[in-house]
């Protein structure tokens, strides 16, 4: 909890304004902690090529990496969850329907300029390789780790993204919560993921987790790709699942709206598509993981109403001149086939 005095209450009654929620103060530390278990995680195969703060752990665990003479961490998160709710495409994981990152980045950039006005100096980290943010947000109070390996807040659960502002400022610290996990005895999202992939100690194995194998280049495996479901793009079972996300419940989608956002995804040109969706992670800027993503969750669809026409749709894709299209459709048509019969 921030006091109302000096620049900590100001920061907090910035970020209010902001719309940001679970703002906390932690010091600028090198995080042993963190990249010890980045080591195991790797050493263990669960990075599965994943970058992100895997790519230089020197770096990620240290904000002093990041802004020399960096004195605190002041660590916000912006809540997405009830403003993506009933949000076309529900093809796409929910923080990534809109550009939440960006959305945060600015109202971080403009909480920072509360510390840039007193004269000093400030990096806002958010998305990036740069830092292990839950790290100082959960020592600074703001929320804890989960076991599906995200970060949660009072009052929003994990539907939140997080962000960092690295400063000189010698900031007062705001307390930490007492423990560092907020899942007490719970295992819902552990029985839930449909591959198995949360382990335990909130570890994600990247290999079997969905979210990372829908943006990874080349084909989907077979397993990942039954299991998917009807997904473009991220995964939210193990958040939807998690009472702290109870308020923001979604209903059930309907196979035909989804197939209208498939056919859609197949239909819509390279460069349109990558413009549409330019605030998601795409390897190599390829807009051909999305396509191979939707042709995927066709064959997932189901033996229903929205059955004649995926077959059609897929039926139209097995010769095109991109292999793993080509392949992706083929499989799909086989499974929708499959299910068809049932
Ligand atoms: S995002 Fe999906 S696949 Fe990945 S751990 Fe969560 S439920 Fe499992
Ligand atoms: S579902 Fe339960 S175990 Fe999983 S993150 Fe939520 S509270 Fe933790």
């Amino acid at each position: 909890m921030i006091g109302s005095g000096g620049i900590e209450g100001e920061l907090a009654r910035r970020a209010r304004r902001e719309g940001l929620v679970a703002l906390s103060i932690s010091r600028s530390r090198v995080y042993r902690n963190v990249a010890a278990v980045l080591a195991r995680r790797d050493a263990a195969g669960l990075r599965d090529g994943m970058q992100f703060t895997y790519r230089n752990p020197a770096r990620s665990t240290d904000p002093a990496a990041t802004l020399p003479g960096a004195r605190s961490v002041v660590s916000a998160a912006w809540p997405y969850g009830r403003s993506s709710l009933g949000q076309t495409p529900s093809v796409i994981a929910r923080y990534a329907r809109r550009d939440s990152y960006g959305e945060l980045r600015e109202r971080l950039a403009r909480l920072g300029e509360v510390l840039e006005e007193a004269g000093h100096i400030v990096r806002v980290v958010a998305d990036s390789n740069a830092l292990v943010d839950k790290e100082p947000a959960v020592r600074g109070g703001g929320g804890w780790y989960l076991k599906n390996s995200l970060y949660g807040v009072p009052a929003h659960g994990s539907m939140v993204v997080i962000g960092s502002i690295i400063t000189d400022a010698a900031l007062t610290p705001t307390r930490p919560r007492g423990r560092m996990t907020g899942c007490g005895s719970c295992t819902a999202c552990i029985g839930a993921c449909p591959t198995g992939a949360i382990l335990p100690e909130g570890a994600v194995d990247a290999r079997r987790c969905i979210s990372w194998q829908l943006q990874k280049p080349g084909l989907l495996n077979a397993d990942i790709a039954e299991a998917m479901g009807v997904r473009v793009y991220g995964c939210d079972i193990c958040q939807e699942v998690c009472p702290y996300n109870r308020r923001n419940a979604e209903g059930e989608a309907d196979a035909l709206a989804q197939l209208e956002e498939l056919a859609g995804i197949l239909r819509t040109g390279d460069a349109e598509l990558l413009g549409h969706y330019s605030h998601l992670y795409l390897p190599g800027r390829d807009p051909s993981v999305l396509k191979r993503n939707a042709l995927a969750a066709l064959g997932n669809l189901g033996g229903g109403p929205a059955a004649p026409r995926a077959l059609s749709l897929l039926s139209t894709w097995v010769d095109s001149d991109n292999p793993v299209l080509a392949v992706t459709a083929a499989r799909s048509l086989e499974r929708l086939a499959g299910s068809s019969k049932e």
